[in-house]
């Protein structure tokens, strides 16, 4: 694989993952119904059956910018996703990278690296990754001089309401001025000289994120993690880049719309509108000039920013489990994921 400038030089770029089969599904004896036959295919092999009971095999055949197959790593994804962007931030513009797909598809891994267990390693993580460039870069001739501050924030965004994970998840409000200018007022913006002072933020931000929940799953789920970093000017602290790496709620909760839980019944759909404005905000973007429904919902608002102007980028990484038993919700995922990337 080598990264070829057409990658490097594309406004909105989306990509495929697919995840392993895990210890869980294999001894259940799961079926892989996807395979990566090229680096930019993705085929899912449905299983059907005729009106007279014999079985067949349909396969759906999808294009993307990159498909990434079990075998691939965070670093390579990052490789062919996040870190083409980085560049963009200094440069003056706005850098932004989804994480998308289904609950266990493997988003938070490849976000930030592996948060549970005993073994956690959260430097193989796209924010650490991309947090590591671009120190890196801060310190070339170039840049030195502009003597960056660098500064990073970390909030949720749960039912439409959004919370401040660098600060005991205080409630904030988002405000809009006259030139629909969105702001996210009393957010914390925490300076950050190292990786590990990133990594440092990252975990008190996760374990205030999933505080009293019994399994990181449950809570993630439902909301969309926002991480951002952002370089200052040094003199007067205006912003001069930005790059925003979020953790989408679970594509599946999109049909809880029909639970019976009032509450999860809202949730549901906040998160359906959210998708769904997502959708079109990153198409708008890469049709400039056509309406942009950033309004439509909290997520989409406090992203603004990011889907305006010449200089904004985007990458979206679609998550997808192997089984077959996942296949509804993966083709929700391939399908959606297609939409973002047709103009
Ligand atoms: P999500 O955030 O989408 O709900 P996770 O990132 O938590 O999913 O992944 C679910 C489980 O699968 C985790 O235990 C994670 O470590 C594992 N996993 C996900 N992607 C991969 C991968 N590419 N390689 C190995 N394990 C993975
Ligand atoms: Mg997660």
């Amino acid at each position: 694989l080598s990264v070829n400038d057409a990658v490097h030089d594309k406004q909105i770029n989306v990509c495929l993952r697919k995840r392993p089969l895990n210890k869980k599904e294999e001894a259940k004896k799961e079926v892989d119904v996807i395979s990566v036959p090229a680096r930019d295919t993705i085929i899912m092999h449905e299983c059907k059956t005729k009106v007279d009971l014999t079985k067949y095999l349909e396969n759906q055949n999808f294009r993307f910018d990159y498909a990434f197959d079990e075998d691939s790593s965070n670093e390579v994804v990052y490789k062919f996703t996040a870190q083409p962007l980085i560049q963009t931030i200094f440069d003056g513009g706005m850098a932004t990278c989804f994480a998308y797909g289904q609950t266990g598809s493997g988003k938070t891994h490849t976000m930030g690296g592996n948060f549970t267990g005993k073994n956690q390693d959260c430097t193989t993580g796209i924010y650490a990754l991309a947090a590591r460039d671009i120190f890196k870069l801060s310190q070339k001739p170039k840049y030195k001089k502009d003597n960056f501050t660098i500064r990073a924030s970390f909030f949720e965004i749960y039912s439409g309401k959004v919370f401040d994970l660098l600060n005991k998840k205080k409630k904030l409000r988002i405000l809009e001025n006259g030139d629909s200018e969105v702001v996210v007022c009393d957010l914390q913006e925490r300076e950050v000289k190292s990786v590990e002072d990133v990594l440092y933020l990252i975990q008190t931000g996760n374990s205030v994120r999933t505080s009293g929940q019994t399994t990181a799953n449950q809570h993630s789920s439902r909301s969309h993690a926002v991480f951002q970093i952002v370089l200052r000017t040094h003199a007067g602290g205006q912003l001069h880049g930005k790059f925003s790496f979020i953790d989408l709620a679970g594509n599946e909760r999109g049909v809880d719309t029909m639970s019976n839980n009032r509450q999860t019944r809202l949730e549901g759909a906040e998160i359906n509108k959210s998708l769904l404005a997502l959708k079109e905000c990153i198409r708008a973007l890469a049709r400039r000039g056509a309406h942009l429904p950033f309004r439509a919902s909290k997520l989409t608002q406090v992203l603004r920013d990011s889907f305006i102007g010449h200089n904004s980028r985007t990458c979206m990484i679609a998550m997808i489990s192997p089984g077959l038993s996942c296949s509804e919700h993966t083709l929700n995922t391939l399908r959606y994921a297609n939409r973002v990337k047709e103009l």
